[in-house]
């Protein structure tokens, strides 16, 4: 018969309980036993909530105590040489968060490993590090013990393992180069043997995520995969072989042919590859259909699943599963925990409790016919037309503004060269002018008084007051350090993103929808659900305030459109490039206000905006063409005298550097530190024509950077950018530093600024 499961459950627990366990064991307040139990309970919980909605396997290893990727580099025993692991020996907690974060209650702390995105979301892995000559072992058993836990709770638990190709994919070579494909051989046994491990424990399926199918892949690494599961067929139980986040495209008959039990694949962002797949599946194999939505928070329209489900149902039988489209780890955990959300609105949504219900929803009409289940669906009927017909989704006056957006709307007004001399003459800045990128350390006092104001305890006065305080000190310690543009700081935003969704129509923010964005950080994604729309000015007047108090230049500070898109849960009842032009109009009516209030620069943080590119690099140049047309759209009402920033960082630029250049800022401030100036080499190459603020102080290391260490990053920079289109500022925003760091090391990166200009002018 039919089951129903899922690939994933979001791990760091309802009350964020993972979070403040891992935390407390850091800071030396817990011990491991303490985690460990935390971390057990959770998984329990887990499982429970799963088989008491009717779900018929659970996953088991999904709850990584820090990442998922780094779990399998413990399970490999793929410890980098630097933390000075014994080959060969188990690999410990202790080592593992060192390998995490650089350091743990015990052992010797050094450099932590890389952390990138995974796919297109906003979740970060911890890169495996390979070298020449790299053995793999079986480095830990959790997950052995982890199956005897589900198997004495009466749970059928199925084991989630990353597949080899995709582990070694995602990894790194370090030191001398070599092939990393070539570690396959290497790489296999270890497979080989946690297989084998788990079919003498009465494993019956392992979930074997592959999702590297989803790419455009190299030649060599897809006859890999062939290679690769033939040799893990035999001795081991049944695979399921899981891809997710796109379509499997011209890997599909491959991953169709592999020698494994089942394929499962995402319907939600593919869904017409579910009868390609049918087509070309061998007969005794398992699809596994993802229909639920693992990156989303709406409901899904069940009766319109069905209709599509029952004939696959007709035509597969028991060979047909159901599943979420990818892990839940994407979205929050119980929309029932929400208790301020409106009702209209909160009952268009599904939290990842709520999409278990939905598959066992699912599973039963298949099984025992819609009758069954007909209040369920009506239910989700209900939802869906409430949704459908809704007047907040849609305004009027919105959908008007955006059919009347014209080409001259995204243009400025004269071409760069003529901008920047207007922009000097009014701005009057020195050679190499001096920035930072937006804010400053957000104390537990800031944060305190954000929290009071929002609860009541503080009122709106004393609230504006406070923040007026602190914008105040922030803009004189820029003064005293001799900063040359100035920022008031973003005391008021806890988060870039969730700050405008606050106050934009059309978002609502959730209270407890935290989703991980990597270790025990936690992001909570605001709601887009309907019409954007700006109905007052949202940063003028701390902004202005913050002007009156400088005869320096006060640089407005805005997050851009495509960031507010990509860091949100997003509509899905319009294409995302529509939603994204409501934002960018919603944003541009800011950007004039605050020009008109007398601010000549302003800086619009399009942090997310690579991580928006699609997977398949053929879908590009569609969402480049939209995605720079709304930052400009954003940013191009201005004069011409007024000068427009931007920032990006923590991504990788190269091959996105025409469409940041199409964005046609007037300055673009960007993360290089780490890289030393390497970023640059392509933007020299390229050409690029505006004006660039390389970060030469790494922010999210603790360490003061010296003066001599910024004078040679600058003049690195120097050497690729002329000295007249070169800004000095740090990587990113240094919301998360304390002022005893980043006082010095602004004091250093204006000493160095001012010995360069010193050295140029002789
Ligand atoms: N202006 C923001 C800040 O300084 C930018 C943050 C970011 O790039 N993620 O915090
Ligand atoms: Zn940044």
């Amino acid at each position: 018969m039919t089951i129903a499961h899922i690939l994933g459950f979001p791990r760091i627990g309802a009350q964020r309980e993972l979070k403040w366990a891992l935390e407390s064991y850091w800071e030396g307040e817990t011990d491991q036993e303490a985690l460990l139990q935390t971390a057990r309970a959770l998984r329990q919980r887990h499982w429970q909530i799963q088989q008491a909605a009717g779900l018929d396997q659970v996953p088991v290893g999904d709850l990584a105590l820090y990442d998922q990727m780094l779990d399998h580099s413990a399970l490999f025993g793929a410890v980098p040489p630097r933390f000075e692991h014994p080959q060969g020996a188990e690999v410990d907690l202790d080592t593992y968060f060192r390998m995490a974060r650089g350091r743990a209650p015990t052992g010797k702390p050094a450099a932590a490993c890389e952390m990138t995105k995974w796919f297109d979301t906003n979740y970060h892995y911890l890169v495996p590090e390979f070298h020449c000559g790299q053995v793999f072992y079986l480095g830990t058993h959790s997950l052995f013990a982890q199956v005897e836990e589900a198997k004495s709770l009466g749970l059928n638990p199925r084991p989630v393992l990353i597949g080899p190709l995709t582990y070694l994919w995602l990894g790194k070579v370090k030191g001398d180069p070599f092939d990393r494909l070539k570690l396959l051989d290497a790489l296999l046994p270890v497979y080989g043997e946690v297989l084998k491990r788990l079919r003498d424990q009465g494993v019956e399926w392992v979930q074997m995520d592959e999702p590297i199918l989803v790419l455009d892949l190299p030649t060599e690494w897809r006859h890999a995969f062939e290679n690769a599961y033939s040799r893990l067929a035999g001795h081991r139980p049944r695979l399921l072989l899981t891809t997710y986040f796109g379509a499997l495209g011209d890997n599909l008959q491959l991953a169709c042919h592999l020698p494994v039990d089942g394929l499962h694949i995402d319907a939600v962002r593919a869904p017409r590859q579910l009868d390609q797949v049918v087509d070309w599946l061998g007969a005794h194999k398992v699809l596994s259909a993802g229909i639920i939505d693992g990156r989303n928070v709406w409901r899904a329209d069940l009766e319109a699943l069905l209709d599509r489900l029952e004939p696959l149902s007709a035509r597969l039988g028991e060979r047909l599963w159901l599943g979420s489209s990818c892990s839940l780890l994407h979205v929050p955990v119980d929309l029932n925990l929400e208790q301020a959300l409106d009702p209209e609105l909160k009952g268009w949504l599904a939290f990842a409790v709520q999409k278990l219900a939905e598959l066992n929803t699912l599973k039963r009409a298949l099984r025992e016919g819609r009758a069954e289940v007909a209040e369920d669906l009506a239910a989700s009927r209900a939802a869906v037309e409430s949704r459908r017909q809704s007047s907040r989704t849609r305004r009027a006056e919105v959908r008007a503004e955006v059919a009347g957006v014209t080409e001259a709307m995204a243009r400025r007004t004269s071409p760069y060269p003529q901008r920047a001399a207007l922009q000097q003459a009014a701005l009057k800045l020195p050679l190499l002018p001096t920035t930072t990128i937006g804010s400053f350390p957000q104390t537990a006092e800031i944060r305190a008084a954000r929290h009071a104001f929002k609860t009541g305890a503080l009122s709106a006065e004393a609230y504006r007051a406070r923040m007026r305080e602190e914008i105040s000190k922030v803009v004189e310690r820029q003064e005293e350090i001799g900063l040359d543009v100035l920022v008031h700081g973003e005391p008021e935003r806890s988060d870039m993103v969730e700050y405008f969704a606050e106050l934009l129509e059309g978002f609502a923010v959730t209270s407890n929808g935290w989703v991980q964005s990597y270790g025990s950080r936690c992001v909570k994604p605001p709601i887009l659900f309907g019409d954007v729309a700006r109905t007052q000015p949202m940063t003028v007047e701390w902004i202005t305030y913050a002007q009156s108090l400088t005869q320096k230049p006060l640089k407005g500070m805005l997050t851009g459109p495509v960031t507010l898109l990509q860091w949100s849960f997003v509509r899905d009842d319009q294409p995302r490039s529509e939603t994204c032009l409501q934002i960018a109009l919603a944003l541009r009516a800011e950007v004039l206000d605050l020009e008109q209030a007398g601010i000549q620069v302003i800086q619009i943080d399009e942090p997310a905006f690579r991580e928006g590119l699609p997977l398949r690099r053929a879908e590009w140049e569609d969402y480049l063409d939209w995605a720079v047309r709304c930052f400009r759209v954003a940013s191009s009402g201005v004069q011409d005298q007024t000068q427009i920033h931007t920032h990006m960082c923590y991504s990788e630029f190269n091959d996105i550097l025409p469409a940041i250049a199409a964005l046609d800022a007037d300055v673009i401030t960007i993360e290089t530190a780490r890289s030393d100036m390497e970023l640059l080499d392509g933007f020299a190459k390229f050409n690029y024509p505006n004006a660039i603020g390389p970060g030469v102080y790494d922010i999210h290391s603790p360490n003061v950077p010296e003066v001599e260490q910024m004078v040679r990053l600058l003049t690195k920079a120097s050497e690729r950018i002329p000295p007249e289109r070169l800004w000095v500022n740090p990587d990113c925003g240094l919301k998360t530093r304390q002022w005893s760091e980043i006082e010095p090391a602004l004091r250093n990166l204006v000493t160095a600024t001012q010995r360069l200009r010193l050295n140029w002018a002789s």
